[in-house]
């Protein structure tokens, strides 16, 4: 997140507002899933994206574990001070993220140590991010959408989110439940595992929608934890008006909205 993004006046991940619901659309609620990974590329992203869900779905029971791709470490801005090094901020902004994830009641968090602001979609990613499927064998996966290059006429989307979202995808299906793919992974003792959903946020046309009334407080206070990134900023008043609008096609006061993906086994 950049100066730039919270000035957007059409807010990342967000509907245009009062936007009807689109095909499909969903209108109950999913129940939270027995087990769910949330991959992001940076510290913070969650935050910011997801941390409603996932805290409301942790209150739930869910076993919840966040993949960090990167370690934050190319995130300075007006608060850095001078002398950081990005050496110096990757350990800040792991234990940041550490700290968000305990009030979200995610229990695990694993950083992949990817490079910030260059990551690519290459095959090694896809590798690691299905051998974390494999192991962990969620039920839903949580992730951005690959396809966004911008939002409203102001924010470009981040070129790390993006590959984030699209190597995700590809490791989700198909790479995680065949078992040909990466077979250096059957080695390792890592069989194939179906994923039966995927929640995708910041999507322009999500078709599912949850409440997280009972949840925003504890999101900004999982933001709040990412200091480095906030300094003097407070995120409550924007992240409240972001839930807003995510709320208004389905008449809630607080949401965050998704596409989901509910994938066939075979
Ligand atoms: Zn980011």
């Amino acid at each position: 997140m950049t100066e730039s993004e919270r000035d957007a006046t059409s807010t990342p991940g967000v509907p245009e507002r009062g936007r009807p619901a689109g095909e499909g659309t969903v209108t109950t609620e999913p129940e939270p899933p027995a087990r769910v990974l949330s991959i992001h590329a940076h510290p913070d992203d969650q935050e910011f994206t997801v941390a409603g869900t996932l805290a409301k779905w942790a209150r739930a029971g869910s076993a919840i574990v966040s993949v960090c791709i990167t370690s934050g470490h190319a995130g300075s801005n007006k608060y850095t001070p001078p002398e950081m090094t990005r050496e110096a901020l990757a350990p800040i902004r792991q234990a940041e993220q550490r700290a968000a994830c305990r009030l979200l009641g995610v229990g695990e968090v694993v950083f992949l140590d990817y490079e910030d602001g260059a990551l690519e979609p290459s095959i090694a990613l896809r590798r690691d991010l299905t051998r974390l499927i494999r192991r962990y064998r969620p039920d839903a996966v949580v992730c951005g959408d690959p396809t966004v290059r911008y939002y409203g006429r102001s924010y470009l989307n981040h070129p790390d989110h993006r590959v984030a979202a699209d190597v995700t995808l590809d490791a989700v299906f198909p790479s995680a439940e065949t078992r040909l793919i990466f077979p250096e992974l059957l080695d390792e003792g890592l069989l194939p595992h179906h994923v039966g959903a995927v929640f995708i946020h910041g999507a322009e046309r999500p078709d599912t929608w949850v409440d997280i009334t009972e949840t925003l407080a504890v999101k900004v206070a999982a933001l709040r934890e990412h200091k480095s990134q906030m300094g003097e900023w407070d995120p409550e008043e924007m992240l409240t008006e972001w839930a807003r609008e995510q709320g208004v096609p389905r008449r809630l006061g607080a949401a965050e909205a998704f596409r989901v993906m509910v994938l066939d086994g075979d």
